[in-house]
């Protein structure tokens, strides 16, 4: 349950405007949101910002807002609405009657039990109301906010969402927003909630509160894609505009519907429980590379139907005639009527096909992902921009050393669906790559390293950044027991540690840790478990130190001793020279 809700929160911590949101995030404030919403009475609701060049309210706020009132409506909650006065328009045009009364009075008087905030300013440390370009826009914002001022005193739960640090509910991170975000000196809202939820966009917040609440009670809340489709239109008839063209569309922050319908299919599907079984299920596989062959005969043997699509044209594995085959090129008519399907590595999953099976509401899986989750075994995952590979491989030789021999595969290697047909149930090293990563659900490594994090392209901080949201996936479902190995010299990760459940490791090859592994007078030193300090031995120049640290960890992870460890060492890599 805890896992799924993370993995929410990383979902809607996606920042495509570049807001480095990300350290602003506040671990579990969305599972305590949600959980303190099944239990509510009545919520107040507001929403609104003003957009100073268009005079109008914009289009991120109030389409979460209606549909978190609408989802609460559903588990029997009772809701209302309050916003600004020049607001009201469009918020009836959506089917919410806001109050217009917001004096304090109304929380006692409406028996209020949890005020909620959806993309609301808050005031800075001068008392005024700023966008996120650092413009005042107090003359069009009433002081709303003073609601979450008074509600503490009056036992109220609070709740605020938020996208850029200037909105109620930031006050709750004010230090981080002064230092993280743009313009956070003038524009950091001083306004705390009890629970703050930080997204790339505040209506994605509000979509993932209502997943978390979904996951809690059982039942999918989320608006359909025509529901969220019609609300912004009609927004837009009302006179809302973007917020950040300022025009009259219904794009939201200056990205397109799609990217929303997108977010919100991906949230559902964290509703979906991992599957018990594929026996009788249609599965359609695109790609008949590598990975796609050796997923296709995992499922064949485990009783599924397979279909396999392919763009090329080659033979078709004798062992593989019973399945369906198409060549040269992906159809619809072909996939028509399948219950899954599994996508390789090397296919795009923006292409029209694949979209199309999405919106009829089929899951696409990778390989990975649909692997792990009929087999669940214990997994070593391993990603990072380089070294994935020798880091899979020294685990390999360490596990070997030791006597207790794991398989190796992953990314451009030997694909997990290939190591289970094998027979084996683990534990498995595999290298995971970002696009892996991407399509991550119930992934759940027992032992996840990240070793470094470089970015897509340019040096540029919003690739960094957007690398690391993806890089943490590695991780998100883990819980208490497991165990993430991080690379304490890049510093861009040490937020992560916070996010993390589990138990936490760095190495470092420039200075002593407290725990963990790191290098001293050209000497490798292993303190995992924060006792007694080994040494190793001697720094080898044809192995990557990084790369030796973070399988030496992993290896003990796993179970070997750090007396073994000396071992396996003088076996490997000769004696110690300490
Ligand atoms: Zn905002
Ligand atoms: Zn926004």
């Amino acid at each position: 349950m805890r896992a799924r809700i993370t993995s929410i929160e990383n979902l809607i911590a996606k920042d495509p405007n570049t807001r480095n949101i990300f350290p602003l995030i506040r671990k579990d404030h969305m599972r305590l949101a949600a959980s303190s919403l099944v239990q509510a009475e009545r919520v107040l609701i507001t929403s609104g910002f003003p957009i100073l060049r268009a005079r109008a309210g914009e289009t991120d706020g109030p389409p979460g807002a209606v549909a978190l009132g609408n989802a609460l409506k559903r588990l029997g909650k009772a809701i209302a609405y309050v916003t600004d006065r020049h607001l009201q328009e469009l918020f009836k045009a959506i089917g919410a009657e806001p109050l217009v009364d917001y004096s304090p009075e109304i929380l006692e008087k409406l028996e209020v039990s949890h005020l909620v905030a959806i993309e609301r300013p808050g005031r800075a440390r001068d008392g005024r109301y700023y966008n996120m370009s650092g413009e005042d826009i107090t003359e069009l914002v009433e002081p709303i906010d003073e609601l979450f001022l008074r509600a503490q005193s009056q036992r109220v739960v609070t709740i605020g969402i938020g996208d850029g640090g200037n909105e109620v509910g930031m006050g709750r991170v004010f230090k981080r927003v002064i230092t993280d975000v743009r313009h956070g000196e003038k524009i950091a809202s001083t306004v705390p909630t009890d629970y703050v939820i930080v997204s790339g966009v505040s209506n994605w917040g509000a979509y993932g509160l209502i997943a978390a609440l979904s996951v809690l009670a059982g039942q999918d809340l989320l608006p359909s894609s025509c529901e969220i489709e019609e609300t912004l239109e009609r927004l837009v008839r009302a006179g809302a505009v973007d917020g950040l063209s300022g025009k009259s569309e219904t794009a939201v922050d200056g990205l397109p519907l799609g990217s929303t319908l997108e977010l919100v299919e991906e949230l559902r599907w964290q509703l979906t429980p991992p599957l018990q079984g594929v026996k009788g299920v249609e599965v359609g596989v695109i790609g008949a590379g590598r990975s796609g062959i050796a997923v296709a005969r995992l499922l064949l043997q485990e009783g599924a139907s397979v279909r396999i699509s392919e763009k090329e044209s080659r033979q078709i594995p004798k062992d593989l005639s019973e399945c369906k085959w198409e060549m040269g090129g992906h159809s619809l008519e072909f996939m028509e009527g399948v219950d899954i399907i599994v996508l390789s590595p090397g296919v795009d999953p923006s292409m029209s096909l694949v979209r199309e099976l999405r919106a009829r509401g089929v899951p696409v899986l990778s390989e990975l992902e649909l692997a792990y989750q009929l087999a669940r075994p214990t997994v070593v995952a391993i990603t990072g921009s380089i070294g994935k590979r020798t880091t899979v491989e020294l685990l390999g030789s360490i596990m070997e050393a030791w006597g207790n021999p794991i398989q190796v595969g992953g990314n451009k290697g030997r694909p997990l669906s290939e190591l289970l047909l094998e027979g084996s149930r683990g534990p498995f090293a595999l290298a995971v790559s970002s696009f892996q990563l991407e399509s991550v659900r119930h992934f759940k490594p027992d032992i996840a390293v990240i070793l470094n994090i470089r970015p897509f392209h340019l040096e540029r901080h919003r690739d960094l950044i957007e690398t690391l949201r993806i890089k943490s996936r590695i991780f998100m479902n883990q819980g208490a027991g497991d165990f993430l190995i991080l690379n304490s010299d890049d510093p861009i990760m040490s937020p992560l540690e916070e996010k993390h459940w589990g138990e936490t490791l760095w190495f470092s090859k420039d200075k002593p840790l407290s725990k963990g592994a790191w290098i001293w007078k050209e000497k490798i030193l292993l303190c995992p478990d924060g006792g007694e300090v080994r040494c190793l031995g001697s720094l080898r120049h044809d192995l990557p130190a990084e790369d030796l640290m973070a399988a030496l960890l992993a290896a003990w992870c796993l179970g070997v001793g750090l007396e073994d460890l000396e071992k396996v060492w003088e076996v490997l890599w000769q004696k110690k020279n300490c």
